[in-house]
């Protein structure tokens, strides 16, 4: 009874010790949820920092209102002053596109939750400042993979997923202590809302149709890379970024042979590993993105709201089949620029930017969306990047390539 006790008494203490949150990409998906786990559970959490391009300065208002940040960044300055005449003058407001990198120095755990390429400076001054991440921006880590792998190494630095199959994944690698026993990561995919359609099915699909996602509620940017399965492609690029270096270093030894599609139309598992004796550790919850967040905010420890919690009673089946290569050119894409490793995947995650760019704003058909991949990829230098200059380079370097691509489509088709 005694041992009880004490056990409880110590629970109370180490879930009392508040994390100071900093939060990049406030008003979208991620940042409206992350801080839906926040005013969940005060006690354990509080908003340090928070961080938005500006673009709905409504939102932003009501946010700093209602959580009492410190540190507001806003990267449009001039929404940016329209922000800061509305909130406590006492909040340390800092404008200008550079303002969200400083996000990463705020807080303890810092969430980069800011959509596509423009998370990178995010990524590298949380762990530059030896900070937790919490990371739901997996282009900053596909793109900027070899950078994004040094600071790592930073002192204190620590790197929890945000994206739900990563999530899953670190959840099941705690079932062993031996990282040579990982065999293969089974990535599952939902499938998107063209599953079981063949590419000729697939010719005239509109941009309704591909923002029509079954199972998650996202933003468009990752609806669209649904649709393709190329946000599948990016979660094999990110898992090996993540798990695949060297076992007994940071990794457990896997590489682009043993990280696999699993088709999943339920989205009740997350992922899954399987480990060499051939035993399969899954996670299952309902698809609620609060769970990740959550878990990457509290870990090692559990918040104490279940937001996927599972009512057995009315799940029935759960699906599997493997994923079509032909009518979704983008996973093998990914396979292709993940192997190919250096600048490759920078390249490949640019030009998927500026085609589901053109895709949305009607330019390009979304059966154009891997031809203009494709294409782009063909004109990669080879580079191996070993700073953030040489990833931007290569960003912007293929930024280019794929918007002369583009262009000359919308040339043929006129
Ligand atoms: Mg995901």
């Amino acid at each position: 009874m005694a041992m009880a006790t004490t056990k409880q008494s110590n629970d109370d203490r180490s879930a009392s010790r508040q994390q100071k949150v900093s939060l990049a990409g406030s008003t979208g998906s991620i940042g409206t949820q992350t801080l839906d786990v926040i005013a969940s559970e005060p006690e354990r959490f509080s908003l340090e920092a928070l961080g938005a391009t500006g673009r709905l300065p409504e939102v932003v208002i009501e946010q700093v209102q209602k959580f009492r940040p410190a540190v507001v960044a806003i990267t449009d300055p001039v929404n940016g002053k329209l922000i800061a005449e509305k909130i406590d003058s006492s909040i340390d407001v800092r404008l200008g596109e550079d303002s969200i990198e400083s996000l990463g120095e705020c807080g303890d755990v810092v969430v980069n939750g800011v959509v596509g390429f423009a998370g990178l400076s995010v990524t590298l001054s949380a762990l530059l400042a030896g900070k937790r991440l919490a990371l739901a921006n997996k282009e900053s880590l596909i793109a900027a993979g070899p950078v994004v792998q040094k600071a790592r190494r930073t002192a204190g630095a620590e790197l929890v997923p945000i994206d739900s199959e990563h999530g899953a994944i670190h959840q099941c690698l705690r079932s062993t202590s031996h990282r040579t026993n990982v065999a293969r990561l089974l990535l599952t995919a939902s499938g998107g809302p063209f599953r079981g359609k063949s590419a000729d099915e697939l010719s005239s699909v509109t941009i309704a149709d591909a923002l029509a996602h079954p199972t998650w509620s996202m933003g468009p940017k990752i609806t669209i890379d649904s649709s393709t399965l190329m946000n599948k492609g990016l979660e094999v690029i990110e898992a090996n970024e993540l798990f695949g270096q060297p076992a007994g270093d940071d990794g457990y030894g896997i590489d682009f042979d043993t990280i696999e599609v699993v088709v999943h139309p339920q989205s009740i598992i997350h992922s899954m590993v399987e480990f060499s004796d051939g035993s399969t550790i899954a996670q299952l919850s309902q698809p609620d993105m609060r769970l990740p967040i959550g878990y990457a905010l509290a870990y090692p420890e559990r918040i104490g709201t279940p937001f996927g919690k599972i009512d057995w009673s009315s799940l029935r089946q759960l699906d599997f089949e493997p994923p079509d290569f032909t009518a979704f050119p983008c996973l093998g894409l990914a396979y292709e620029a993940g192997r190919a490793g250096g600048a490759a995947p920078a390249w490949l995650n640019a030009a998927n930017e500026i085609a589901v760019a053109a895709f949305l704003g009607g330019r390009i058909a979304w059966r154009s969306i891997p031809e203009v991949i494709s294409e782009t990829l063909q004109d990669y230098d080879g580079l191996q990047p070993q700073n953030s200059a040489d990833v931007i380079y290569a960003d912007t370097c293929a930024r280019k390539v794929a918007a002369n691509v583009v262009a000359q489509m919308e040339e043929v088709a006129r």
